[in-house]
């Protein structure tokens, strides 16, 4: 499984899975169908499935388009989403399993962000090392989503069940914010050396206007503030000594950051 990323929007990444033994692709997160259009075309691939994670509209604004193109195939999003997916045929819970390819994927729910959000884990492949997560708005590099449908509680609690993967996964976000979420980082965790590196290093990629995307979840759970609520300074930088109270108010700080 091949993944492509398309940058599109301001900031959104959609990402293209490409299976070349089969010439067959999925799309997670269509949020514009043009440029999935394009790169199935350039790929002579057809498009099999729409693995969708929340209903905000640049995550889902291509489905409807693709579904005019490719009429019959399934578009996949959270059970709790129903009737705020265009096209939705498959409603997945926690611990459901999704194929493509040769793989087979895991769903995550992971309510926060919204209430109906859900993850696409894929482990890795059969030989490899390593491991594709898909997590739409909950996990960002450097930070996580806003709670518009959640409580911190809520997405504590979901970042537990990402953060248990293994270091060496790619982390495929939805947005481009991996600068800006440092430089907040920076101002809660200004000691972290880590941090302090990956910082300079994310600057001169965006300087160049490379992506950030995938990042690994081993640097996250070192430098990324919202994967360290249990780390002393993080608590001290908020004057919590309780997860979840970190949690929240280091989300409010970054609301306001
Ligand atoms: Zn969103
Ligand atoms: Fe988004």
């Amino acid at each position: 499984m091949q993944v492509y990323r398309l940058p599109v929007l301001e900031n959104n990444y959609i990402f293209v899975l490409h299976d070349p033994a089969r010439n067959i692709a999925a799309v997670v997160d269509p949020a514009e169908a043009e440029p999935v259009l394009q790169q199935l075309q350039a790929l002579g691939a057809e498009l099999v499935t729409i693995f969708n994670t929340h209903h905000h509209r640049d995550h889902v604004g291509g489905n409807r388009q693709l579904l005019e193109r490719f009429p019959n195939i399934p578009v996949y999003a959270g059970a709790e989403d129903q009737g705020r997916i265009p096209g939705q045929q498959v409603f997945l819970r926690e611990g459901d399993q999704v194929e493509f390819a040769d793989r087979t994927g895991e769903v995550f729910f992971v309510p926060g962000h919204t209430y109906a959000h859900i993850a696409y884990y894929f482990p890795p492949a059969a030989g490899e090392e390593i491991g594709d997560l898909f997590c739409g708005d909950t996990l960002f590099a450097g930070g996580c989503g806003r709670l518009f449908e959640g409580t911190p509680a809520q997405m504590l609690s979901s970042l537990s069940k990402l953060r248990n993967l293994p270091d060496s996964t790619k982390i495929w976000c939805a947005h481009e914010y991996t600068l800006t979420n440092l430089e907040f980082a920076l101002t809660v965790d200004g000691n972290n050396d880590d941090l302090q590196n990956r910082f300079q290093e994310v600057k001169e990629a965006r300087s160049r206007l490379e992506a950030t995307i995938p990042s690994v979840l081993g640097v996250e759970k070192r430098t990324n503030p919202f994967l360290r609520w249990d780390e002393p300074a993080l608590q001290a930088a908020v004057k919590s000594s309780h997860p979840e109270e970190t949690f929240g108010r280091l989300r409010g700080m970054r609301d306001r950051f």
